[in-house]
């Protein structure tokens, strides 16, 4: 038994340990898209495949036996590899994805289907940006004046007026409220993420009254899914 786990989440890294815990041989598996990554425990591989057919060929090549995707619920492209790699090499796949977020009494959240949408209707004019340095381009031809929230500098195509935070979470709602009030923020923009890791910027927007556009995730593949690392134990070794 070697599994395969799809990583670069909080969750991919606690199915890391769990699984080393009992002794299940693992190799996780990081995009290399982070400088300085958080890294699990275990073995690690840095790099894309190569597509769903690299993936199929690197599984074989390996004699990997079950594959558990927990990537980022808006990584769509590698999830729909997955997918297909699994069904070409005949390997087990499971989904990990932690649940979305959910609107709560006093909330202001405005749904849309993508960040260009989102770039598109914005409700104010002092912007928090925190949909991730890749998603920057989306808002290069806006003239709002944008506070944007990455891991790693961002590359252009970037917002005219923009201030860049290099930061990485988990963050606290007295230091998201404090951020909000700091930069006279009028509107939040997130992915519909999901997770205790970044969600005290929701808290911190509903006791200021800020209206947050949430992007929603994109279609996956209908993959067997759970949202706990240890039920993805309990799939890995039943
Ligand atoms: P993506 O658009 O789905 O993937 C683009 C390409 O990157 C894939 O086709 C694959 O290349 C490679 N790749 C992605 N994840 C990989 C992994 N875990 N291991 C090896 N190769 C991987 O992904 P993304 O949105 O750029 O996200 C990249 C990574 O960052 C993921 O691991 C994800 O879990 C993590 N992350 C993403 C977000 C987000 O908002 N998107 C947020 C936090 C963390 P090949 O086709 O060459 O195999």
């Amino acid at each position: 038994m070697k599994v395969l786990i799809l990583g670069g989440t909080g969750e991919a890294r606690a199915l890391a340990e769990a699984l080393t815990a009992r002794g299940v041989p693992i190799i996780s598996s990081l995009a290399g898209r982070v400088a300085n990554p958080k890294l699990p425990v275990g073995e690690v591989r840095v790099g894309g495949f190569g597509g769903p057919a690299g993936l199929a060929e690197w599984l074989r090549e390996n004699h990997i036996d079950a594959v558990v995707d927990a990537t980022h619920p808006f990584a769509e492209r590698i999830g729909a590899s997955a997918f297909e790699a699994a069904a070409t090499a005949q390997v087990r796949l499971l989904r990990l994805q932690r649940p979305g977020w959910s609107e709560s009494p006093g909330d202001d959240w405005r749904w849309v289907d993508s960040l260009d949408e989102a770039a598109a209707n914005l409700p104010g004019d002092r912007v928090f940006l925190t949909s991730g340095r890749q998603g920057l381009a989306a808002f290069a031809g806006n003239d709002q004046w944008f506070l944007a929230r990455c891991v790693d500098p961002p590359e252009p195509p970037l917002p005219r007026r923009i201030e860049i935070l290099l930061d990485r979470g988990p963050y606290t709602v007295d230091g998201e409220t404090r951020l909000l009030r700091e930069h006279r923020i009028d509107v939040l923009v997130t992915k519909d993420s999901g997770g205790s890791m970044t969600s005290a910027k929701l808290t911190a927007a509903r006791n200021l009254r800020v209206p947050v556009v949430v992007v929603r995730r994109p279609p996956r593949p209908d993959v067997p899914t759970v949202s706990e690392p240890g039920q993805a134990v309990d799939w890995v070794l039943p």
